[in-house]
């Protein structure tokens, strides 16, 4: 180790890792708040990932955020892992602390929540049953988020049942699977909507289920964020919903990483969203 104080560094770690809009959602705000530290993409094959955490706190590096395909692995690497973490079956923030351990956490669901909230502060998540479309990593993140804020009941429904029978079991009676092709007609009690699904994003198909029975007064958020405003938001709306896009999710997962690494909360605002936005 050197004794003279080193600039923190911090990256994001995954394979691709070319798309991620990581490196200059904290690139903006090492900026704005005049830290001298950086933050570093990596593209870091399977096979390297323990190597790679055993020598990057050596090099300077304070923590990492970890994407596809990582997430998993990361929860049997890390050292300590939180309960939001083990819960959700992934790791999305990694701290190296001090004493030389790895510790693991999920941010996911929290900026999920996070990202409702300052959109649509009226929102009332108890206010009736939720409806999930996906079961991926993504919707594990939801799932765990909307049970912790007191929704009474998810609808989840996916392509693939089994996927979703295997986050009933692992999520409890809260969620009530429903068929795919059945849940358009269930849609009309759900007051909390969200689509977890790859549908509507960028190179990908449509989201082609009817939304045709929203209930007016239902909050609908769309993960996907490429592009910001997906046909599932534009029905929503168009159904007089009141509708949140998926970028505030991103930003606000980032900010507690961001806090641990480099000592300062930064701001999730209309500049910090401008800044992505702008590329
Ligand atoms: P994932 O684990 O690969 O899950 C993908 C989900 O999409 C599964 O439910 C899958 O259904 C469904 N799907 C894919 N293609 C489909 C099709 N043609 N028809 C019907 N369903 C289809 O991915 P993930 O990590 O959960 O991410 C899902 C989405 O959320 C992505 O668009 C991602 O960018 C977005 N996301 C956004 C944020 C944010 O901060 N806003 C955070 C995380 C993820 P099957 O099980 O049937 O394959």
């Amino acid at each position: 180790m050197t004794d003279h104080p080193r600039i923190p560094l911090a990256g994001v770690i995954g394979s691709p890792i070319a798309h991620s809009r990581s490196p200059l959602l904290h690139g903006y705000w090492l900026k704005r708040y005049g830290i001298k530290g950086h933050y570093i993409p990596m593209d870091i094959a399977q096979t390297d990932l323990k190597a790679a955490l055993e020598m990057l706190p050596r090099l300077g590096f304070v923590g990492l955020n970890v994407t596809i395909p990582h997430k998993e692995t990361m929860l049997s690497i890390a050292d300590v892992v939180t309960d939001r973490a083990a819960l959700i079956g992934a790791a999305n923030t990694l701290i190296f602390r001090p004493d030389g351990k790895v510790h693991a956490d999920n941010t996911d669901g929290s900026g999920f929540i996070a990202n409702l909230r300052q959109n649509a502060p009226q929102w009332d998540p108890q206010a009736g049953p939720a409806m999930v479309f996906g079961a991926g990593g993504a919707a594990r993140a939801v799932i765990a988020a909307l049970i912790e804020v007191g929704v009474p009941e998810i609808r989840l429904t996916n392509r693939t049942r089994a996927r979703a029978e295997g986050l009933r079991r692992d999520f409890g009676a809260k969620v009530v699977v429903v068929d795919w092709v059945q849940a358009p007609h269930t849609l009309d009690e759900a007051m909390t909507v969200v689509n977890t699904t790859a549908l509507g994003m960028e190179g990908k198909a449509e989201f082609r289920l009817s939304l045709e029975n929203l209930n007016p007064k239902a909050l609908v958020n769309d993960l996907v964020y490429t592009p910001l405003r997906t046909q599932f938001l534009e029905l929503a709306e168009a159904a007089g919903c009141t509708v949140v896009d998926g970028l505030g999710m991103l930003l606000h997962q980032a900010a507690p990483g961001f806090e641990r690494w480099f000592g300062h909360r930064p701001e999730v605002d209309e500049a910090t969203r401008a800044a992505v936005i702008a590329g």
